[in-house]
């Protein structure tokens, strides 16, 4: 019952020029693909150039960071009007790179999602533990409290328009993916902390996102789980043939 959602995270990868080009070969391959959905998360300079390319098809565009403000003196930042107004649909928030790199917290990304969902945006909320955490067996504490801080505040209807990304830090960009009945596992977990903060439906129509060296060799098995309900691919999304291949999961 929930649609398979494929989303690509160019981090900070592909300049203008090449982003706008790898768009076009993008929309030319997965053209066909109509039974799931599909984004590219870009870099704020890439935003406008990829929205045009990808305008009309059924590929989203995603901005993958924004500021809880909706304008004033915070040079450097991008808001969420900013955002919409520049035609993503989606933001992708809290990923591990931001809070372990640019040291955002909880709190932070609370404000960054209650944002989003009042301009209209659709948070795509990443979650995981960290190595040392998976090791001392936290994992699912870690994952609940990044889950209900991040949710803090939201109707039932809001929590509804959010898409989890379960992203095992250990796991991101380093060639070691979660065995799928892992990650399953894990994401069964989440759906019961999100019945526990709502209700048994929110629980089963969120979208709960793997993502963590997901690549063409992994992609079938992790989608034939039974509670991962796509992935949020960094590495291997910037490649036409693996993310088409990985989009085209059987
Ligand atoms: C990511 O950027 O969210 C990610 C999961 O990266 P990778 O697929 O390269 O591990």
């Amino acid at each position: 019952m929930r649609r398979a959602f494929i989303a690509g995270n160019w981090k900070m990868y592909k300049t203008p020029t090449e982003a706008k080009a790898f768009a076009r070969e993008l929309r030319s391959a997965l053209a066909d693909v109509k039974d799931r959905d599909i984004l590219v998360g870009v870099s704020f300079v890439n935003i406008a150039g990829v929205v045009e390319e990808l305008k009309g098809s059924q590929i989203w565009v995603a901005a993958q960071n924004m500021y809880y403000e909706k304008e004033g003196a915070f040079t450097g930042e991008v808001s969420p009007v900013q955002l919409k107004d520049a035609g993503v649909t989606h933001v992708i928030l809290g990923h591990s790179e931001r809070r372990h790199i640019f040291g955002e917290t909880d709190e932070m990304i609370n404000k960054k999602v209650r944002a989003a969902l009042d301009h209209g945006l659709l948070p795509i909320l990443c979650v995981g533990e960290l190595l040392e955490e998976r090791e001392k067996g936290e994992t699912e504490k870690v994952c609940k409290h990044q889950v209900v801080e991040a949710y803090k505040g939201l109707s039932r209807e809001e929590a509804l328009k959010v898409t989890i990304a379960y992203e095992p830090v250990w796991a991101i960009g380093t060639g070691k993916t979660a065995t799928p009945e892992d990650a399953n596992q894990v994401h069964a977990f989440i759906r019961k902390v999100l019945a526990e903060l709502y209700d048994q439906d929110v629980a089963e129509k969120t979208c709960i996102q793997y993502g963590g060296s997901v690549k063409p060799e992994n992609i079938d098995a992790l989608m034939a789980q039974e509670h991962i309900d796509g992935a949020l691919v960094g590495g291997a999304s910037l490649k036409l043939d693996s993310f088409v291949r990985i989009v085209r999961f059987q």
